[in-house]
């Protein structure tokens, strides 16, 4: 599996800095953006800098960019002063997955019911 940046791939090239984006944290190993289409006051995005398909793939393949996204999760969240929130992978077109770069939806800032649609 490759976790080389894929041309096509919208995520890689946001990694890249070829397609504009708003930085909220950023590190070695994952990088993080605003949603352009948020669902909340705050949404957020971790991707990976490495690409994978989805978050089992991460796993598999680098392991160490599963934890720069987990630990950016939590930086993001600091950065926001979130207390709670929710953090989404979509897997599949079936559940919602648009992008095919592994990625963590930060969600916060409002009341989030449980179980989640
Ligand atoms: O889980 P899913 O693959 O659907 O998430 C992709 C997310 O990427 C969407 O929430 C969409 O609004 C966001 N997006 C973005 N910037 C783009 C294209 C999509 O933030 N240029």
């Amino acid at each position: 599996m490759t976790t080389s940046p894929v041309a096509d791939c919208l995520f890689c090239r946001i990694v890249a800095g070829e397609v504009p984006s708003t930085e909220v944290a950023s590190s070695a190993g994952a990088y993080a953006f605003r949603d352009i289409d948020p669902k909340a006051p705050t949404h957020v995005l971790v991707v990976p800098r490495t690409h994978a398909p989805d978050l089992a793939a991460l796993a598999v393949a680098d392991p160490a960019g599963l934890a720069a996204v987990g630990e950016l999760v939590g930086e993001v969240a600091r950065a926001e002063g979130l207390e709670a929130y929710r953090t989404v992978f979509n897997t599949g077109a079936g559940a919602g997955q648009t992008v095919f770069h592994a990625h963590a939806h930060v969600i916060g800032g409002r009341d989030l019911g449980w179980p989640p649609g």
